[in-house]
């Protein structure tokens, strides 16, 4: 019998390895496999050297395809080396040699195996609100500095009693190294506090909690990334009434609960959608409404108006004890005042959510960077990231090309992200919101602060949009670095999404969003370029539409749709358009008319997200928006799927580059109208001409250039319609790439910034 021969490999793996139960995880393969040797964290990610006959090398490289669910694998080299006679298989503590940038992962949601542990009353913690292991919990959110280690979070006061020692520091236990392990008996506690903050004597906490929501009322609760505030979600007075104390009209709440059967019974769950919500990084996941009303069915008032609702599963043990004990889906939304961000420290809460809430649930593990839920959707059969936060950062993306420099991207205003961008990786940072007030502008600084410590990089290029007034642009002016580059903002959508597909470029970037900067003293958001890293051209846009009053057109969409058809019937408005927009006040509608028959500046704007407003505003006879893109939305969700014609459109040759002109358009949508066509034929109607003069300008672009990629970014391409329909009319002959884990919204710009500004400061 041949004796099998003794070999050796080491393997270097590269991604979120660290942090997440991997060592341990790598020491139990090793030894079913049969395999010796070692494994240890290293500066990029976890080096292995694994000694055995090639059979078992075989096996241990087979179970290594499978890794925890948390560990994200970006590289995975092997190499042979020279054979040890190694004895064992070992976990070696190599900290120092560690990079600390690599270390903190994002945060967790609850695993299976802690999950049964909290609801096992023989077990020792049965109902414990902070159980967790190194397969799950809170990372990113208790880090206060760098390596990630129990003494650098905020479980740092927390002594560990023996038992969790123990542990601790057993590699074949779950909760070897899990750095915020605690128990019942050391580890931090709920408390409960009524509507004025004094503190309420309670056995347990979280049952009277989840008593108080079935009652109605309303309760602040501390969470990963910051407080919720939760309600009865099937309860149509508890929902208005967090509408009420909130200030928030119509925009719609999220929805939680406790299991995937659960988040079936509310929406329409497909693969991709279940994929998504089970996801180790629990986001909001957007769920078409069924049809007929589930069992007990959601409030309207949960998300009025619309035919989505958003749906996350519970992602920490407090969630799925107080979802277990209330019986209902809750509203969990977050905890603040209308575009204020969302409140994460105990004493914070407690002065800024008197009046909202009626009970606090609050625990003494300190947050330290707020996180909001991240948000995703469903276009054209994968998921999309519409907003990217809690669960995904810090998590690096990798870029092809690198950075020569560290770049820090200062991102735009609305649903502000930054982006630093260091050798062969791109962090985004976490949500910050709109950034248009004080409380924004200070999270933003302290966010941007903490992840340069984090990541130890000092930035030496500073990326910022164009746009002079934004509050990111007056950040960037004032920091000290000598390097600074503005960059436009359509150029760094398509840019984001280049550099999220490893596409070099020049490609066929369509950037379609509600405004932005753009350079001929228009605002842009219709643009179709092509791009390199380092430059664009615009190959296309659309005809301007004039703004009468500014951002109260963007709120009131119907004077859009009123410069719309001035603009497509030479300022005669027909009577078909004054019966539709009947609901507008009848001076302010006169005055709009007059202001649109003369010459006056008014600010010009090419945004797709405009014309999405303008014929939704006059089609759907809504002339106003309770939030930002609330009838762009409605539009879009009307759309007919069955429908497949288009509008006639032109595009025109002008100054500076061809316009996609939708007059005609319009024209032969209000004959469909008079046709007694409904909305939902219209809506479908207009998606597809736009997706098909998106089309015409590509071919056009193609003949000329030859084939080149196309990617698709902005907000309008969260907007699964017209995502799926540019891709159909494409067809295969085009390579059509869309966002995917970076936000196709203002929220993934920062990375696109950062790319560019590397690009165009090489030397
Ligand atoms: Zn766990
Ligand atoms: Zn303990
Ligand atoms: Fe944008």
């Amino acid at each position: 019998m041949a004796i099998a021969q003794l070999e050796g490999r080491r393997i270097q793996i590269r991604g979120t390895v660290q942090g997440v139960g991997f060592r341990p995880w790598v020491y139990r393969i090793a030894h079913s496999a049969g395999v010796t040797g070692r494994v240890c964290n290293d500066s990029a990610g976890v080096t292995i050297e694994a000694f055995g006959d090639g059979a078992a090398l075989e096996r241990f490289a087979e179970a290594l395809k499978f890794p925890p669910p948390a560990a994200r694998i970006l590289a995975c080299q092997s190499a042979a080396i020279d054979p040890e006679p190694a004895a064992v298989f070992e976990i070696v503590h190599s900290e120092a040699a560690a990079d600390r940038r690599v270390s903190i992962p994002p945060d967790l949601a609850t695993c299976p195996d802690c999950l049964r542990e909290i609801f096992d009353p023989a077990n020792r913690r049965h109902r414990y609100a902070f159980t967790n292991c190194t397969n799950c919990g809170p990372r990113f959110t208790i880090a206060e500095d760098i390596p990630y280690d129990r003494a650098t979070t905020t479980m740092a006061s927390f002594a560990m009693c023996p038992e969790c020692r123990r542990e601790y520091e057993d590699a074949t236990d779950r909760r070897f190294h899990a750095q915020p392990n605690a128990c019942p008996t050391c580890g931090p506690r709920l408390t409960l506090h009524g509507a004025g903050g004094e503190a309420i004597a309670s056995l347990d906490p979280i049952a009277d909690a989840a008593g108080a929501i079935r009652r109605g009322r309303i309760v602040a609760l501390k969470g990963i990334g910051g407080f919720h505030l939760a309600c009865d979600a099937t309860s149509e007075e508890a929902v208005r009434r967090l509408r009420a104390r909130k200030h928030r009209e119509e925009k719609p709440f999220a929805v939680m609960v406790r299991t995937l059967e659960d988040a079936e019974a509310i929406g329409v769950v497909g693969p991709a959608e279940r994929e998504l919500l089970t996801s180790i990084e629990r986001p909001i996941v957007l769920l078409r409404k069924h049809a007929a009303a589930c069992t007990p069915p959601l409030a309207a008032a949960v998300a009025p108006r619309n035919q989505n609702v958003g749906v996350m599963l519970a992602y920490s043990p407090l969630h799925h004890l107080l979802l277990a004990d209330a019986g209902v889906p809750l509203v969990m939304t977050s905890a603040n005042l209308t575009d204020e961000p969302i409140a994460y420290q105990n004493d914070e809460a407690l002065r800024r959510l008197v009046g909202i809430a009626d009970l606090f649930l609050l625990h003494d593990r300190a947050i330290v960077t707020r996180c909001d839920d991240s948000v995703a959707a469903v276009v054209a059969g994968a998921g999309l990231v519409v907003r990217r936060s809690r669960g995904y950062v810090p998590r690096a993306s990798r870029i092809a090309r690198g950075f020569a420099r560290p770049v820090l991207a200062c991102g735009a205003l609305l649903k502000n992200t930054f982006c630093i961008g260091a050798g062969d990786q791109a962090w985004l940072g976490p949500h910050i919101g709109d950034l248009d007030n004080l409380e924004s502008f200070e999270s933003y600084r302290q966010a941007i602060a903490r992840m340069e410590r984090f990541l130890e990089v000092r930035p030496q290029v500073i990326a910022y949009d164009m746009h002079p007034e934004y509050l990111s642009t007056r950040y960037a002016q004032r920091r000290s670095e000598a390097t600074k580059i503005a960059v436009q903002h359509h150029h760094a959508h398509v840019v984001s999404v280049m550099a999220e597909h490893g596409i070099d470029g020049p490609a066929i970037g369509i950037a379609y969003d509600g405004t932005g900067y753009g350079t001929d003293g228009t605002l842009w958001g219709g643009e179709i370029l092509v791009a390199t890293a380092a430059t664009f051209r615009r190959a296309a846009t659309f005809r301007p539409l004039r703004l009468v009053g500014g951002d109260r057109a963007i709120r009131e969409p119907w004077r859009i749709a009123l410069a719309l058809v001035a603009d497509a019937f030479n300022g005669q408005i027909p009577d078909v358009v004054r019966w539709m927009l009947q609901s507008v006040d009848a001076r302010e509608f006169a005055l709009v008319e007059q202001l649109l028959t003369r010459e006056f500046p008014a600010p010009r704007a090419r945004g797709v997200g405009r014309y999405f407003d303008a014929f939704g505003a006059l089609f759907l006879s809504r002339p106003r928006a309770s939030f930002e893109g609330q009838i762009a939305l409605e539009w879009n969700q009307v759309a007919d799927p069955a429908v497949t014609r288009a509008y006639r459109f032109d595009i025109a040759d002008a100054a500076e580059c061809p316009e996609i002109d939708l007059r005609p358009a319009l024209r032969d949508a209000l004959r469909d109208r008079e046709a007694n066509q409904g909305a939902g034929a219209i809506a479908a109607a207009f998606h597809n001409t736009i997706a098909e003069a998106t089309a015409a300008v590509v071919r056009r672009v193609v003949s000329r250039h030859g084939a080149l990629p196309v990617v698709a970014s902005g907000g309008c391409f969260q907007n699964a319609r017209l995502a799926e329909e540019l891709v159909a009319r494409l067809g295969p002959e085009h390579d059509v790439r869309l966002p995917r884990e970076v936000p196709a919204g203002d929220g993934g710009i920062a990375l696109g910034q950062a790319v560019i500004a590397d690009a165009l400061t090489r030397t």
